[in-house]
C-alpha cells in the first residue's frame, strides 16, 4: 500500500521558486568581473533565470541538451545555475583554470551546444572555438556596452535576457532527469562527467543545510569562495535558496585583502573554500592586525585543513571551523566534523584532537573502510583501509559510461581515498591511495606529516612525497615552503617534528622551495612533485 502523501518531485526551480515566495527581498551581492559590486534579490534572480530560460528556448536549447559556462562566482552565473536546469537542459560547468587544450576535451565530451563565458575567458574562449565545433554559440557574460571585439560572433548575455519576458512557467518531469554536469580534476586520464540530477541536488541541498552539516539559515550570509565551476560551489547556490540565506559572491577576487573587505562589508556569517584560500585571508589578517568582525563558520575542505589553522581561526579570530570532506562524484558534501553532546564534557585536550579529522557523515552519506580484499575493517579509530561510499547524491556511473561500471558489490562507490572510520562515526583521511608512502612494508601518513610541518610557525605550505629507497622500497620527504622572511634549516624542522611522530616516520629529507604545484582546483599536485623529485638522493 502507497501513503497517501503527494508525489512531488524535487525540482531545482522549486528552490528559486522558494526563495522568492518566501526571501524575495533578500540579496545576492556579487563582485563583478569588470570590478565593481553588483546588488540584487532572490526575487529579481528569479525574474531573470525565468527571462533567460526563454532566451535559451529561443536559441534552440531543449531538454537534455548541454550549455556551458566558464564564470566567475556572480549573478549572472547564478541565474545560469536556475535557467539551464529548470528548463530541462544540462548544465556543465566547466573549470576555466584547466589546460585549454582540457577544457576543449570537456566541452567537446559534453557535446556543449553553447558557452556561456565571463569576460576573463575570452582568450581562453577564442583559442579553443576553432576546436569546438559543436559550440553553435559564444555568449559573453556582460551588457552591450562591455561587449569585447572578437574574431568570434559573440551573442551577449544582457541583450538575450532582456529580450524575453518573465511569463515563463519552469515545467515539472521526472525528478531524476540530469541537472548539471562535473567533471573531476582527475591527475591522471581525461576528466570524467559527474552527472547530478535535479533529486540529488535538492536531496543534497537538504542535507548540506542541517545543523550538525552547515547550519544555514535565513539569518545567515553566506560567501562561496569554493567556485561555481567546482562542483557546484559545494552546493551553496542551492543550498542558500533553500534556507533564504543572503549570498555574496566575490567574482574573480579571492585574494585575502578582497575577501576581508567583502566579509566586513556585507556582514558575511558562513564562507566556504579550500585551505589555500585561508591561507591568503589569514595572511592578511595577520599581517595588518585584523579581526573578522562577523563571520562565525568557515568551511574549509577539498584538501585536508591544517590543524594550525583550524585552531588559529579558533583560538585567535573566534571563529569555528568546519572541516568538511567530500568530492565531485559526492555532489560533494559527505562529512563535517562538529561536536556531540557528550563532547562538549571533554577536556580542551580531548575537543581539540576531536575537531581536527574529516568529520562525520551527513545522513544521506554511508561510509565503510575496507582491507585490499575488500573485507569490512573495524570502526575503531586505527585501522585504515580504502574509503567506499553509497547515498543518494553519489555517482552510479560517469557520464557516458567513461571508466566503465565503477561500483563495488553492493553499490558502493570507491573514494581513492585511505581513511580511519570510528564508532561515533568520524572519519580522518590519512592519504590518497594514489600518495599512501610504503615504507619496509608499513603505511605512513602523508597528511598527518604535513598537518605536523605546517604547525611549525615557519612554514607556510609544505607536502610530503615518497621517494625510493634501497631497503625501505619508500621513505617520506617533505617539500617545503617557508613563510615570507623566515630562515628555517632543515636541522630546525625535523628537531620540531622528532617527538611528535614515531621515529620511523620522521621524513628523510628536507627541500624548501619557492612553490608547490596546485590542481586546477587547488590540491597539492603530488604526481608533478614525484616526477620532480624522482632521482633525488635521501642522504644516506
Ligand atoms: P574533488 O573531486 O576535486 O573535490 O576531490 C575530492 C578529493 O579531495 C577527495 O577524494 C579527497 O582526496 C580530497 N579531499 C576533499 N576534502 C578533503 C579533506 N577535508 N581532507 C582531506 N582530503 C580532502
Amino acid at each position: 500500500m502507497h501513503g497517501l502523501m503527494q508525489n512531488m518531485p524535487l525540482m531545482i526551480s522549486s528552490l528559486i521558486g522558494h526563495a522568492e515566495r518566501n526571501h524575495g527581498d533578500t540579496e545576492i551581492v556579487s563582485r563583478e568581473t569588470t570590478g565593481g559590486i553588483h546588488r540584487y534579490t532572490y526575487r529579481d534572480a528569479h525574474r531573470r533565470a525565468r527571462q533567460l530560460a526563454r532566451a535559451l528556448l529561443s536559441l534552440g536549447v531543449k531538454p537534455a541538451d548541454r550549455v556551458a559556462t566558464l564564470a566567475w562566482n556572480n549573478h549572472r552565473h547564478f541565474e545560469l545555475y536556475y535557467g539551464v536546469s529548470g528548463l530541462g537542459a544540462i548544465l556543465n560547468t566547466v573549470n576555466p583554470r584547466l589546460f585549454p587544450e582540457q577544457v576543449a576535451y570537456i566541452v567537446n565530451h559534453a557535446e556543449d551546444g553553447l558557452v556561456f563565458f565571463d569576460l576573463t575567458f575570452l582568450p581562453l574562449v577564442e583559442g579553443i572555438a576553432p576546436h569546438c565545433k559543436g559550440v553553435r554559440s559564444w555568449v559573453a557574460m556582460c551588457d552591450r556596452a562591455r561587449l569585447p571585439d572578437s574574431k568570434l560572433d559573440l551573442l551577449c548575455y544582457e541583450d538575450l535576457v532582456n529580450a524575453h519576458s518573465d511569463d515563463y512557467e519552469w515545467p515539472e518531469f521526472d525528478e531524476r532527469t540530469a541537472s548539471s554536469l562535473c567533471y573531476t580534476s582527475g591527475t591522471t586520464g581525461n576528466p570524467k562527467g559527474a552527472l547530478y540530477s535535479h533529486r540529488s541536488t535538492v536531496l543534497h541541498a537538504y542535507g548540506s543545510a542541517l545543523p550538525d552539516a552547515l547550519n544555514l539559515s535565513a539569518r545567515d550570509t553566506v560567501l562561496p569562495v569554493v567556485p561555481l565551476f567546482h562542483v557546484n560551489a559545494w552546493g551553496l547556490p542551492y543550498a542558500c535558496a533553500l534556507a533564504g540565506s543572503k549570498l555574496v559572491m566575490p567574482g574573480p577576487q579571492l585574494d585575502g585583502a578582497s575577501l576581508y573587505e567583502l566579509f566586513e562589508q556585507e556582514q558575511v556569517t558562513v564562507s566556504a573554500g579550500v585551505p589555500t584560500i585561508w591561507l591568503g585571508l589569514l595572511q592578511h589578517l595577520q599581517a595588518k592586525g585584523l579581526k573578522l568582525s562577523t563571520v562565525q563558520r568557515l568551511v574549509i575542505g577539498g584538501s585536508a585543513a591544517p590543524p594550525a589553522m583550524i585552531r588559529t581561526f579558533d583560538d585567535a579570530f573566534g571563529v569555528t571551523v568546519l572541516h568538511a570532506w567530500g568530492m565531485t562524484e559526492m555532489s560533494p558534501l559527505g562529512t563535517v566534523n562538529t561536536p556531540k553532546g557528550k563532547h562538549l564534557k571533554l577536556s580542551a585536550a580531548e575537543r581539540d584532537k576531536l575537531r581536527l579529522n574529516q568529520g562525520r557523515p551527513i545522513y544521506g552519506v554511508d561510509m565503510k573502510i575496507v582491507d585490499d580484499e575488500g573485507r569490512e575493517l573495524p570502526r575503531d579509530g586505527k585501522a585504515f583501509g580504502d574509503l567506499l561510499v553509497r547515498g543518494p547524491w553519489i555517482v552510479s556511473g560517469y557520464f557516458k559510461g567513461e571508466g566503465g561500471n565503477v561500483l563495488r558489490e553492493g553499490g558502493w562507490f570507491p573514494t581513492g581515498d585511505v581513511a580511519t572510520l570510528d564508532a561515533d562515526g568520524y572519519m580522518q583521511i590519512t592519504d590518497r591511495s594514489k600518495d599512501v608512502i610504503k615504507s619496509g612494508g608499513e603505511w605512513i601518513s602523508s597528511i598527518e606529516l604535513e598537518n605536523l610541518a605546517v604547525s611549525h610557525p615557519a612554514v607556510a605550505e609544505a607536502a610530503v612525497i615518497g621517494v625510493a629507497h634501497p631497503k625501505w622500497d619508500e621513505r617520506p620527504m617533505l617539500v617545503v615552503v617557508r613563510k615570507p622572511d623566515q630562515a628555517l634549516t632543515r636541522e630546525q624542522l625535523l628537531d620540531f617534528m622528532r617527538d611528535k611522530v614515531a621515529k620511523w616516520w620522521l621524513p628523510d629529507d628536507v627541500v624548501f622551495v619557492d612553490s608547490l604545484p596546485h590542481t586546477a582546483t587547488g590540491k597539492l599536485l603530488k604526481t608533478k612533485l614525484r616526477e620532480d623529485f624522482r632521482s633525488h638522493k635521501l642522504p644516506s
